[in-house]
């Protein structure tokens, strides 16, 4: 069996031999390019003068003394061009595929963060972008097609399927097949084939190299837990990823759990799926009990994915770090609770992260500290959350 780009017995490159060009193509280049001093000048110029880093750590005083335990740090992800860390990584895969010789880029997005994301990459870098969304989302998240076709972009609703997420990542692949000589695709999250999970994780390791900088510059030390939310895991990682030598600190990813994880309507896949393969890759996916991809349910469209990347997979499988399932109603709870409190709305995503920090900082004293990664602002889901307290409001 390919041993290439496990992480433990996950990962791997599960992929058609129609797909092994392209693949090969990328994990060459990008080996070269990870090392090449003007690649990351330029990356990091990007970063700095267009998304908008470092992003900030906050050290958020009124929660902490509110919550009565340890010490609260956010890291400020929200802050970034476009509004979550999904820019980090199509910043990075973009130039990437400039460097390559690509004139265009290709997609998959679910609620269309990364859809954004990658169209406003595609613009500035005077790139062709398309991007594939279940015909389920592009109605569900019209503004967000609004936004990517405003950018560019053209946008091609996925009918395969159940017409969502995981149908589009599909599409896309086989988009690429059909098409390598001018094409990028630029996946979402730390899932895929190997090289993307190891990509994306690099270009999202941003968030820890500086979290870690920021917070012995503020506290002399390193934090006592990190928490994030996790769909397919790539903010998950890219604030885990420097820490993950530093066995004091406990990592904590965050999973949908939608309406429960004892009932049907749940994303959350570490704590209730099955070791399978799907989307080129081996990890953790849910399953029903003939071992086809089941159906997930989360309130945040961003954790509605039925796997997980296989770097957490991995550190779950060897206990380095923790899944802990979050409630639809406990995310939207923390979304209500630290608007309230601090100022900040965060994506209902993000919000899952803040939710385990509420029941988790009580239990620990005074002088530990907690890092929570807020993803992404939460403009977007103001609508759903006032929909799901019974109150309708228009878009
Ligand atoms: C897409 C998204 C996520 C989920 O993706 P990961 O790869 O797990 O990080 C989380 N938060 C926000 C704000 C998102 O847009």
């Amino acid at each position: 069996m390919e041993s290439k780009g496990r992480f433990g017995v996950h990962g791997g490159q599960y992929i058609p031999e129609t797909l092994m060009n392209a693949i090969n193509e990328l994990e060459k280049a990008y080996e070269y390019y990870k090392n090449d001093l003007e690649f990351n000048r330029e990356l990091t110029q990007l970063f700095n003068e267009y998304a908008g880093r470092p992003s900030l750590l906050y050290y958020a005083e009124k929660l902490t003394k509110e919550l009565g335990g340890a010490k609260i740090y956010l890291k400020r992800e929200d802050l970034n061009h476009t509004g979550s860390h999904k820019i980090n990584n199509v910043l990075g895969q973009a130039l990437l595929a400039k460097k390559m010789g690509k004139t265009r880029l290709i997609a998959e997005t679910g609620a269309g963060q990364h859809g954004v994301a990658t169209a406003t990459a595609a613009a500035l870098l005077g790139m062709e972008c398309v991007v594939f969304m279940g015909e389920e989302d592009t109605k569900r998240q019209a503004l967000n097609v609004y936004r990517m076709k405003l950018l560019g972009s053209d946008v091609i609703p996925v009918t395969t399927g159940t017409a969502t997420l995981k149908d589009a990542v599909s599409e896309a692949m086989r988009e690429w097949t059909k098409r390598i000589s001018d094409t990028h695709y630029c996946l979402g999250s730390v899932m895929g084939p190997h090289p993307f999970p190891t990509i994306v994780r690099d270009f999202q390791a941003v968030i820890s190299r500086e979290s870690r900088q920021q917070i012995l510059d503020k506290e002399g030390r390193l934090p006592d837990a990190v928490i994030a939310c996790v769909g397919g895991g790539s903010n998950a990682i890219g604030s885990f990823y420097h820490y993950i030598p530093d066995e004091s600190v406990r990592l904590i990813g965050c999973e949908a759990a939608g309406r429960g994880i004892d009932t049907f309507e749940t994303a959350a896949t570490v704590n209730t799926g099955r070791i399978g393969i799907f989307h080129g890759m081996k990890s953790y996916f849910c399953q029903d009990e003939y071992g086809q991809i089941a159906p997930v349910y989360s309130i945040s469209a961003g954790l509605d994915y039925p796997g997980v990347g296989p770097e957490h997979a991995h550190l779950h499988d060897i206990g380095r770090a923790e899944y802990v399932p979050v409630t639809d109603d406990e995310a939207v709870n923390a979304f209500e609770y630290l608007s309230r409190v601090e100022g900040i709305i965060p994506a209902i995503e993000s919000a899952h992260a803040v939710a385990y920090a509420m029941k988790l900082a009580p239990t620990m004293d005074k002088e530990k500290i907690i890092i929570i990664t807020i993803s992404g602002r939460g403009d977007k889901d103001c609508a759903a959350i006032a929909r799901y307290r019974g109150e309708d409001i228009y878009e």
